[in-house]
């Protein structure tokens, strides 16, 4: 076998999961190569466009143990406040950061600026090698190492390969790997909104019998915008004029906020559930959108995936040293760890698309029983606040505020 470098471990993406889990890694003394193939800060980056991202509390604590929250809480606005409500219906339910006795019960930063942070740490971390652009031609699984061939004519060798090349991997597809897939026909717009009353720190998940909408807090008095609507209608909402926009967002939001006054640069994302049927295998592990893309519907897609990082970190610097880290037991222990966080998010998610993107009357008097026993109910007030903070399952030590 012909080697031109050989590393403990290479990840194949530096989006936010990817370089997050580089990150994670920084003092385990493996040697890590990671391949991006956009150019860093490319504003072609897809994992750093402009959407608002929702950062969980137990999200916060992983980068803060990691030690770049400092950097990233800059550019990030603390939630306060969730504000659940159902377009036509009585019920309502409201999490406050003050009855779980957390300063927040989440974050929101921008993609981009999670991109500018991230990279920067990748840029001064001395166990790594970035190879960017570049991206994987073939690989091959031997006993001992998978042998990858770049697309820059690079032959590298890994003890343990990390896919974090998002919902299109091209390992997943070069492993042949299948996938449970659904597509939503929905589709996502975002933008920043400017509205006339403050938020105070409040997000907003409002559903209505076109989709959902979420309005999260953000800097200068504005509130980042995910839209949910079936596939085929986001083209006349991106088409319409401003005051256009503005008022059948009103129309389907309500004056909660008082009058919408501005809206930025509109975005679409098309939503599909993807979930590989294997998050492990030979050497190789997948891990965010690589192994599972979620609909938006909860925030939870990189949560989701930074909590993968957090556990496989853990897994991988709680070996002893001299100890292959592509060993399939380890694997094997970091995907039981997982599976059950992973499945229960999934379902969770897709429950809440149907369950709320149904005009069934009867539904809909439901859903409203349902958040009003929620909002009455202490106990399930809190069960919900600790899922959507993160912090429902065995955590791993960087989100108890212990370094690796
Ligand atoms: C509208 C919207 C709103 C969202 N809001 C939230 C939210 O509020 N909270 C939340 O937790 N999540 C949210 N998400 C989900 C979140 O964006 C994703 O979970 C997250 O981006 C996944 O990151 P990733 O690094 O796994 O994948 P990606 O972001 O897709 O990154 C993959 C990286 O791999 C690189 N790459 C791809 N192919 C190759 C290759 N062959 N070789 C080398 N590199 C490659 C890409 O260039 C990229 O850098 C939202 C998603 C959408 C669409």
């Amino acid at each position: 076998m012909t080697t031109d470098t050989n590393y403990d471990l290479i990840i194949v993406g530096a989006g936010m999961v990817g370089a997050s889990l580089a990150i994670a890694l920084k003092n385990s003394g493996l040697r890590i190569a990671v391949i991006e193939a956009i150019a860093t800060n490319s504003l072609q980056q897809p994992s750093y466009d402009e959407r608002g991202i929702a950062l969980a509390y137990g999200s916060q604590r992983i980068f803060e143990t990691m030690g770049i929250w400092h950097q990233l809480a800059k550019h990030s606005t603390a939630i306060s406040h969730i504000h659940v409500s159902d377009r036509g219906h009585f019920g309502v339910t409201r999490l406050s950061a003050v009855d779980e006795q957390v300063s927040a019960l989440g974050q929101v930063t921008t993609a981009r600026a999670m991109g500018q942070v991230l990279n920067s740490a990748l840029s001064s971390q001395d166990n790594l090698s970035l190879i960017c652009p570049a991206s994987v031609r073939s690989l091959q699984q031997h006993k001992d190492v998978v042998e990858l061939e770049l697309n820059t004519n690079q032959t590298l060798t890994t003890k343990l390969l990390v896919a974090a090349d998002g919902g299109q991997s091209t390992i997943r597809h070069l492993l042949k790997m299948g996938a449970l897939e659904h597509n939503y026909q929905q589709t996502a717009i975002t933008a920043n909104i400017t509205t006339e009353r403050p938020h105070n720190g409040t997000a907003f998940e409002r559903f209505t019998d076109t989709g959902p909408i979420a309005l999260l807090p953000m800097s200068d008095n504005r509130c980042s915008l995910v839209w949910t609507v079936t596939t085929g209608d986001e083209v006349a909402l991106l088409n319409a004029s401003e005051q256009d926009f503005l008022n059948q967002l009103q129309d389907r939001f309500g004056y909660r906020l008082g009058k919408f006054l501005r809206v930025g640069q509109r975005h679409h994302y098309p939503l599909k559930l993807m979930q590989a049927d294997q998050a492990v295998q030979q050497r190789i592990v997948l891990i965010g959108n690589a192994a599972h893309s979620l609909h938006p519907i909860a925030g939870q897609g990189f949560n989701l995936g930074l909590r993968d990082v957090a556990a496989l970190a853990d897994v991988l610097v709680n070996t002893n040293p001299n100890k292959d880290c592509g060993d399939a037991r380890l694997l094997h222990d970091y995907q039981q760890w997982r599976l059950q966080d992973q499945d229960n998010v999934i379902e969770a998610t897709s429950n809440l698309v149907s369950f709320f993107s149904n005009n069934n009357p009867l539904l809909g008097h439901c859903r409203s029983v349902a958040l009003s026993i929620i909002d009455a109910f202490p106990p399930a007030k809190h069960w919900l606040a600790q899922k959507s903070m993160g912090l429902d399952r065995k955590l791993p030590r960087l989100a108890r505020g212990i370094p690796l």
